[in-house]
This record gives structure tokens, sequence and C-alpha cells, in this order.
């Protein structure tokens, strides 16, 4: 498919005529054609002109025509067929089989989320009925539905240049929602999404969606970006990157005369905790089974063990020895984009150099320029509480392991944690009692709680939370991936004493979308 480096502002396809970026082969550093050119500020004025007026339309869809636009867009995807993926590898540098599992990835959330509108439980209809009887006061009739907070801005992220980008999470769970859709391309991989974007724009002609429904914005600067969150008709954005762009687009938000919400995940460093009985039992399997999710993907995951805490000792030793045996026969992988690389390099060298910090191992040199080198680091409890920057994400496969005295102070260490995406438990039956006590602890500080694997994997279902407190992502009430993601991107309305020939389907007397509702607080399933 030739790529044409077009804007797609609701179905025009323009060129950009503020500046231009090309994609770079993520493994030669070499500029790939063809230039993709910048949106102006006319163009982010058009598209969100274009989605301001979609959405009171888009919004009443019919849940039938809506599930049909999200599954469209799926099989668009799967239609644009290799292209696709040879694209991807060279912007991304990630391998085929990777690729090829994340469209999978990217369409079953698409499928799913065109379930999840079907179903209509997200629509969270309750009804008190009137009771115009009831003394001293009569009760007025009060029916609730959810509706569509507004156009959502989403920035793409450049570890999921499919499953987190143009047609990815936040665009599914928004479009599921009923708002349109700008997308801000990541300028890493610009060519994967002018393909998945037009498989978008064709759904949204194909099943007569309102024009505006969808668009897709390149920007050369920083102002297409931060224009979009600033304008006053985008309602909500999402975003997974650094904790830098995320921090700079919820002070955006705050700021506006109308705040918004910016669902930004950011950082995490995801503990591993390795419990004493587990780490005297399976210790060398254990670090074995880190390190391959350590280096999954040249550890550029949100759910990557950034940080290991467990007892010193000699089966922490035996641990260490077992991972640092496997990660020396790790090969250096090719990293997302130049910048990403360097920035890896340039937090593994300080780590290295650092006072209160040894090197355990490193993994098998680069071969070429843009490849990361794994790395295993150890420090000491009280170094890792003196020394807040140890906490920084390093995102590659790099890992901290941190020697602590005795489980209180490991214990301790996790009341100083910043909040996390994930935290594992590497647990014996005998090591239950002493995990228990932890629990509190890191259910105030993680969106998710594993025992015994690693928090890389992230299922896609109804109840996974991929989120957390701050600052793995901008608000911990949420998640980004699963079914529930979709309550994001709405909001409750009350109607009271409407008629009925007022009323949305929803919450019309006779159910007409047969939809489950709570009817005086309870709840009655549809029939
Ligand atoms: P990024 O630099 O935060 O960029 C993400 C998106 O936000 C891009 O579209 C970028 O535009 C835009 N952006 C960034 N800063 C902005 C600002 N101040 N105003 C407006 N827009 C802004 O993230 P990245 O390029 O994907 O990766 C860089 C670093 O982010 C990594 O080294 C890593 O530390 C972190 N990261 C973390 C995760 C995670 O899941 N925890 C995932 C990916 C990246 P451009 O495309 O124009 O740059």
């Amino acid at each position: 498919m030739q790529l044409t480096g077009n804007l797609l502002i609701g179905q025009q396809s323009v060129h950009g005529s503020n500046g231009s970026i090309k994609a770079v082969n993520a493994s030669t550093g070499a500029a790939i054609e063809p230039a993709f050119g910048g949106a102006t500020l006319a163009d982010l004025d058009r598209a969100c002109a274009l989605a301001w007026s979609a959405f009171d339309v888009y919004r009443e869809t019919a849940p039938e025509a809506r599930a049909k636009f999200l599954e469209a867009i799926a099989q668009n995807i799967l239609d644009i067929g290799d292209d696709l993926i040879e694209r991807c590898m060279q912007e991304s540098g990630l391998p085929r089989p990777r690729l090829e599992g994340e469209r999978g990835r990217t369409v079953g959330q698409l499928r799913m989320f065109a379930d999840v509108v079907r179903n209509g439980d997200y629509l969270g209809v309750r009804i008190d009925p009137a009771q115009p009887e009831r003394k001293p006061m009569p009760r007025v009739d009060l029916r609730l539905r959810y509706i569509g907070l507004g156009p959502v801005a989403v920035f793409g992220a450049s570890n999921f240049p499919l499953a987190f980008s143009v047609a990815g999470g936040d665009t599914a769970s928004a479009l599921a929602a009923g708002c349109p859709v700008i997308v801000k391309a990541h300028s890493a991989h610009p060519g994967t999404a002018e393909l998945v974007g037009r498989a978008v724009q064709k759904a949204v002609k194909d099943c007569g969606m309102p024009e505006g429904t969808f668009s897709l914005l390149f920007d050369s600067g920083r102002d297409i970006g931060q224009g979009l969150v600033k304008d006053n008709r985008i309602k909500a954005a999402g975003f997974t990157g650094s904790r830098g762009g995320g921090t700079a687009l919820m002070k955006l938000a705050a700021a506006r005369t109308e705040p918004i919400p910016v669902y930004a995940e950011m950082s995490s460093i995801n503990p591993v905790l390795l419990f004493p009985n587990a780490l005297k039992n399976r210790g060398e399997a254990i670090g074995k089974a880190f390190v391959q999710s350590l280096v999954l993907g040249a550890g550029q995951f949100c759910t990557n063990p950034g940080l290991v805490l467990a007892v010193d000792g000699p089966d922490l030793d035996a641990f260490i020895a077992a991972a640092s045996a496997a990660l020396k026969e790790t090969g250096a992988q090719t990293m997302l984009t130049p910048g990403i690389h360097k920035t890896y390099e340039g937090a593994v060298e300080k780590a290295a150099s650092h006072a209160d910090v040894t090197t355990a191992a490193r993994g098998l040199e680069a071969k070429s320029g843009h490849q990361g080198q794994s790395a295993l680091f150890v420090t000491t409890a009280d170094a890792f509480r003196k020394n807040h920057e140890l906490q920084e994400e390093i995102f590659g496969a790099s890992s901290l392991i941190v020697r602590c005295p005795d489980l209180a102070s490991m214990r301790e260490l996790i009341e100083s944690l910043e909040g996390q995406l994930t935290a594992a438990l590497h647990i014996d039956e005998a090591d239950y009692a002493e995990a228990r006590s932890f629990l509190p602890a890191l259910e105030r500080r993680t969106g998710r709680i594993l025992v015994n694997g690693f928090g890389t994997g992230v299922e896609v279902g109804h109840a996974m939370v991929h989120g957390g407190p701050y600052p793995s992502t901008a608000d911990g009430r949420s998640t980004s991936v699963g079914s529930l993601a979709i309550d994001r991107f709405l909001r409750p309305v009350s109607y009271q004493d409407l008629p009925e020939a007022l009323l949305p389907d929803a919450i019309k007397n006779d159910n007409p979308l047969s939809l489950n509702r709570r009817i005086d607080g309870k709840l009655q399933l549809a029939s």
C-alpha cells in the first residue's frame, strides 16, 4: 500500500504544510520515505470542528451500528496485510512475531469493545421510578445513563505501535464510549500510523459514521499535540510515554478554562519481591525467568521488572548468580528509536557509575549502533532509601536488585516507592503469612498484584487493571487496558421527570435496548 504522508482530517487526505517529519529505520538510523507533512493550526482547528460536530450524532449511534464500526476497523487493519507488519518492523525495530501478535491484540481489543457496546452495561442505567404518593414529599422520577465525554485526543505509544497507537486501546475505548477521536501520531512510526489511520477512516465512511468521528494529525513540533489538549472542543486525552511528556500535558489540561482529564501512562519500575522460602527453594529458576521477562522486547515495556527486593544472604546470592549467568547470554536488541536508545545508554551509564551501585552483569555487547545491552545492578536497602534517583525508570532491559537486611526493611522500602503499575510476589506456601502483611502497602501503591510471575504480558480482559497511582499513571482510578478502560471516557447524566417521548432509548420504560438496569437500586437482568 502506497504511503502518502498525508494528514487524515475527517474524510480528507491532505498534505500538511507545517514542516515535515520522516520515519527513521530503528536498526540503521536512516530516514525512510515518504515525508509526512506536519499539521498547521488551521488543520488542527478543522479536525476539532469536525470532531465536535460529529459528537452528538456519533454518541447516539445505535449499539449495533457502533459495534459493527469497531469490527470494521479491526477487519480493515487485517486487510492491510503484510505491508503493515513490514513498515512497522522498519520503524520500530520490533521483530515480526511480536508485531503479528500485537496486531492480533489490537484487533482483539476492537472486537472486545464491540461486545462491550452491544452488551450495554457500560451505560450503567439506573431508574428510580416516581412515587407520587410518597409522604411527606412525593418522589420525582430519576433515570441515569452514562454518555461519552466528548472528542478525545490520543497520543500513541512508541512501544506499542499497533496496540497502543492509532487504533489501539485508548482509541478503541474512546470510540466505544461514543467519543470522536483525534490522534496525534507518534513521530517514531508515522507510516504505521497512516496505514492504520486509513483503515479507521475507511471504516468511518463504510459504516456511515459522521465524518469527524476520526482524524489523524502529524506534528513537526509540539504545537499540534499541545494545541489539541488546549482546544476547548477536546474533553479528554489518552497518553502513553515519558513522565516529562505526560506531566506536560497534564499541566496544560489543568490550566484550561475548563480543565479536562489526561489519562497518562508514564513510568513504573514494577517491584519484584522475593520471599525467603521461594528464594531458598526456587531461587535459580526464578532468576532465569526474571531475566526472560526483563529482556523481553528489549525491556521496552511499561511493566518491565526494573526493581527486585529480597532479604540479603546466600539464597539471594544464588539468585543473583543465576540471573547474572542468564543475562550474560542475552543478545543486545534494537531499541525503538535512536533517541530512546541514547536515553537508555545514558541511564545505564549513570547507574553503573553510581557510588552505591555495583554491576552484577551485562548482556552481550551491541552489534549495531541502536541496540540496547541489558544490565543488572545491585545496591543496598540503605542506599536505595537515601538515593531517590535509584527509583527512576530506566526504559529498557535494566534492573536493580536491592539487598534488604530483613523483611521489615523490605516492607519499609515498599512504603517509600512511588506509584506502580504492578508488583510481583514470589512465594511458597510457607511465605503466605509474610506475604499477607505486605498486601495493604502493595494495594496502596500498585494497580496489579501478581504471584509467581512477572508483570510483562498484560492480559486484555474484563478484570485487568493496567494503571496505578502517580506517576505510573496520571489517575490511579482507571485502567488503560481491558474493557473497564471505557469508563475513562464516560460521565453520568440524570434525567428528572422527562416525559417518555424525550427519554433516550437506554432509559425508556419498555427497555428497547434490552439492557441490564438497576431499578430502585436492584439489578434487573434483561430477559
Ligand atoms: P514521549 O517522548 O513522552 O512521547 C510520547 C508522545 O507524546 C509523542 O507523540 C510525543 O511527540 C508527545 N510529546 C512528548 N512530550 C510532549 C510535550 N511536552 N508536549 C506535547 N507532546 C509531547 O515518549 P516516547 O517518545 O515514546 O519515549 C520516550 C521515553 O518515554 C522513553 O525513553 C521512556 O522513558 C518513556 N516511555 C515509557 C513508556 C511506559 O509505558 N512507561 C512507554 C513509552 C515510553 P513526538 O512524537 O513528536 O515526540
